[in-house]
């Protein structure tokens, strides 16, 4: 039966792209699944393989040494076009694989179970797979548990972006992007490239709830969100930090630029009519923060642009202060 979601490659992509894991340091909730799998079925070798467009990358690996390879001699690109198991008992007897340098070299496959990763939509980004160096026969049984174990990787991926992704606006939670800054602080300390943090909330809030309700004010608060991602650039990052509070990350932007996208933001927000029911303007006031090496933690960093902030609530709101050097500028 034709099942097109097998052959969509753009769509499986963007099914890939949304769980943002491609990367990212190994976590034990994965790394731990592919220990039961050597454990339980007796391999040498498990890993967790996501497809990218042109190279499998292992979120897990159990007895292999590379961290991914080329898609080209990826087993799991057999795997992930079909919605069955995919079962190879012996490597140097099967012609799609017999000439694969990853059996005739290290790791010196011979035998391969990979079960699909397909997401709640349908799409397969990669697979659970087991890996013997010698022939051999995966049972009905050990087949049965494999499935269940890809099915738990699927549901932790799941769980990771329903915790990263603010539930009302789609930012990411404040948990999420302090981790952003983390990363961003360490990058900073290995090479020096500039990074500067836009904090901001929205003025008067309260009273938006209390004149029209709080399921309207939740609509300015998506309006918001909604707006800055279209103002953005790709790689900045937009978090909700709190109620109506709101940071983004500025990749190699320095205190300047910084703030005048702040300023960017700031006059493109007061004009835009947020749509209702019933439509509202709103204003906000942005606290700039270029990172310095005395801010250890994103935390650290996240106070300073908070006082900026505080300084541009205090001289009259619909504004931009910038933090330098312990004291507090307008823009
Ligand atoms: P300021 O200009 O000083 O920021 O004044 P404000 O009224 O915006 O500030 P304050 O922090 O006093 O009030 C923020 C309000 O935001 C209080 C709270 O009821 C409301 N709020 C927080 N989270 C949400 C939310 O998720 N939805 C809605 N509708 N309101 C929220
Ligand atoms: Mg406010
Ligand atoms: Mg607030």
């Amino acid at each position: 039966m034709l099942d097109p979601k097998l052959t969509d490659e753009p769509a499986r992509m963007a099914a890939l792209e949304r769980y943002d894991v491609l990367d990212t340091p190994r976590e034990p909730s994965f790394d731990r699944i592919t220990d039961l799998v050597r454990s339980i079925l007796g391999v040498p070798i498990s890993a967790i393989s996501l497809v990218d467009t042109g190279r499998q990358w292992f979120k897990s690996r159990a007895g292999l040494d590379a961290g991914e390879t080329s898609r080209d001699i990826a087993f799991c690109d057999h795997t992930i076009r079909q919605r069955a198991p995919m079962v190879v008992t012996d490597a140097q007897e099967d012609a799609r694989f017999r000439d694969n340098p990853l059996v005739m070299g290290d790791p010196n496959i011979r035998s391969y179970a990979g079960i699909p990763l397909e997401t709640p939509d349908g799409y397969n980004i990669g697979s659970l797979c087991a890996i013997d160096t010698v022939p051999r026969e995966f049972d009905p049984g050990q087949i049965a548990i494999l499935k269940n174990l890809a099915a738990l990787v699927v549901e932790q991926l799941e769980l990771r972006r329903i915790a990263e992704r603010d539930h009302l606006t789609g930012a990411l939670t404040r948990r999420a992007f302090l981790i952003e800054m983390n990363r961003a602080i360490a990058l900073f300390e290995r090479h020096q490239r500039p990074v500067s943090l836009l904090l901001f909330d929205i003025d008067h809030f309260k009273r938006i709830n209390d004149t029209h309700g709080h399921p309207a004010g939740d609509q300015v608060i998506r309006g918001i969100a909604r707006l800055c991602t279209s103002l953005q650039r790709p790689s900045d990052s937009l978090g909700r930090l709190g109620g109506e509070e709101f940071g983004i990350l500025l990749p190699e932007t320095a205190e300047e630029d910084a703030a005048s996208a702040a300023q960017r933001f700031c006059e493109a927000i007061a004009a835009a009519e947020i749509p209702g029911p019933p439509p509202l303007c709103v204003t906000v006031s942005f606290g700039v923060a270029e990172l310095r090496g005395d801010w250890p933690t994103g935390e650290s960093w996240l106070a300073v642009a908070d006082m900026a902030l505080y300084e541009a609530k205090r001289s009259g709101r619909n504004r931009v202060a910038v933090a330098r050097h312990g004291a507090f500028h307008a823009a």
